[in-house]
């Protein structure tokens, strides 16, 4: 019987000469496959009250495993304030925002939420997004075509949604070497002095735990007339006295233009952000599509957030555990030989230096010792650098920790897979920086 008159329309069965649709799609993804960066997700359970534990589904069967690759980097996804305030905005307000906010009005919560992350960053105005991606993507394409002739200077490990930003402003655009000073100047220099500038960039960049020079780049800024838009996404809620980030730890807030960040990591909800002046907040929100023609964040939602910053505004017992445990699992890692990455925040990336392999090792680590570790391949990162990236909560204990260590020297043995220069502690040696030279596009 015909594909189309039996109800399924199969344009391989219904098409002579035409383009295959199917068979380009299922190419599509042949191709990651043999690129080695078919990408599959774990099927998770978080359990609330015992993170980092969580429920692993596979093959029909269910198990307890320990999560060490959660950006959900404080553990406040499961703190009681945060899931009270969600609770009881939900019984009062229901689940959805009911629109968006161009046509149902600001549910008051998201009111809340805004003056919170104004006063978090001591910036006029914040604006609220649906996520941390929307919110640079459609921030950054409206600045930078609202600004007449403007030039973007983007650091080159930008992250994904920050390119595509850059992109869609239609604005021109030059890339720095990552975190490269001179290149920065250099490029500045050379533009007309007159012209608007827009630099961009990240304080923490995700996958090796680096930190941008904040100060020389405001400096810069002041000096060659350029506006300053920074992603604080992986420093939010981690980084300063009230959790206000790398800019707030390092007294930088007030120079920056623009502070972006995510409600999601270690806020432990979902959301995006920015903070800035009035005007410039104003114009986001009257200019950008991605603000304006979608439904807000449900009451509930925003009301978890406020929890949660208003407790970690307050409270350094989660930001002072999660560094402690941060650097005991580089420590021991480094100890027993593990090729650890340098890194000068809570990320600690070990080396694998190949996709496949990367990959074994963390099935390997799912199936043979309940850990679950994502495989970072290429783009994320680039090639030959492909990494287990681990991210320490105040939740992964001293006892976690070992079994870790354990877990993955037998992994590292088992798979083959190089020891720090044949097994010598790096704790001996001085640490290598390794050349990173593509944009990154992870999470
Ligand atoms: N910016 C950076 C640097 C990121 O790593 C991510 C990753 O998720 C985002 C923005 C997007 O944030 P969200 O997850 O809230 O969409």
């Amino acid at each position: 019987m015909d594909a189309r008159a039996a109800g399924v329309y199969d344009p391989r069965a219904t098409q002579e000469g035409g383009m295959d649709y199917q068979r380009f799609f299922s190419e599509a993804i042949d191709q990651l496959h043999a690129e080695r960066r078919y990408r599959v997700f774990a099927d998770l359970e978080r359990i609330a009250g015992e993170f980092p534990r969580a429920i692993w589904r596979s093959n029909g069967k269910a198990r307890e495993i320990t999560v060490w690759c959660s950006n959900d980097y404080l553990g406040m996804g499961q703190h009681p304030d945060v899931i009270a305030a969600m609770q009881e905005a939900a019984g009062r307000m229901g689940s959805g925002a009911g629109g968006t906010r161009n046509i149902s009005g600001t549910n008051h919560p998201l009111v809340e939420l805004e003056a919170e992350l104004a006063d978090l960053h001591g910036k006029e105005a914040a604006l609220v997004f649906t996520s941390g991606f929307v919110s640079n993507e459609a921030s950054i394409s409206t600045i930078a075509r609202l600004l007449p002739n403007c030039l973007v200077l983007s650091d080159e490990l930008n992250h994904a949604s920050m390119i595509e930003g850059v992109r869609r402003s239609g604005a021109e655009k030059k890339i720095f070497r990552h975190n490269d000073l001179e290149h920065l100047e250099s490029l500045l220099k050379a533009a007309d002095p007159d012209r608007a500038k827009l630099i961009v960039f990240e304080s923490v960049y995700s996958m090796d735990g680096d930190i941008a020079p904040i100060a020389a780049i405001a400096d810069l800024a002041d000096r060659y007339n350029a506006m300053t838009y920074i992603d604080e996404v992986h420093a939010v809620g981690m980084y300063g006295a009230r959790g206000g980030g790398i800019t707030e730890r390092e007294g930088l807030a007030h120079r920056m233009d623009v502070i972006e960040g995510t409600l999601a990591k270690a806020f432990g909800v979902i959301g995006g952000y920015i903070t800035g002046s009035a005007a410039i907040i104003d114009a986001v929100r009257s200019y950008a599509p991605g603000f304006i023609f979608t439904t807000a964040l449900p009451p509930a939602i925003a009301a978890a957030v406020t929890a949660s910053i208003r407790h970690l505004k307050t409270s350094n017992l989660e930001r002072e555990a999660q560094q402690r445990q941060a650097q005991r699992t580089k420590d021991v890692l480094r100890a027993a030989g593990l090729p650890v990455m340098p890194s000068e925040t809570h990320i600690v990336p070990v080396l694998v230096g190949d996709p496949e392999l990367c990959k074994k090792a963390s099935d390997r680590l799912l199936e043979k010792h309940g850990i679950y570790i994502q495989p970072i391949n290429y783009p994320t990162v680039p090639r030959g650098t492909e990494r287990l990236r681990i991210t320490p909560t105040p939740f992964h204990t001293d006892e976690l920790i070992e079994g870790l260590k354990e877990a993955l020297q037998e992994t590292w043995e088992a798979l083959g897979i190089s020891f720090n220069e044949a097994g010598r502690p790096a704790a001996a040696r001085t640490d290598r920086i390794i050349p990173l030279v593509v944009s990154k596009s992870g999470g």
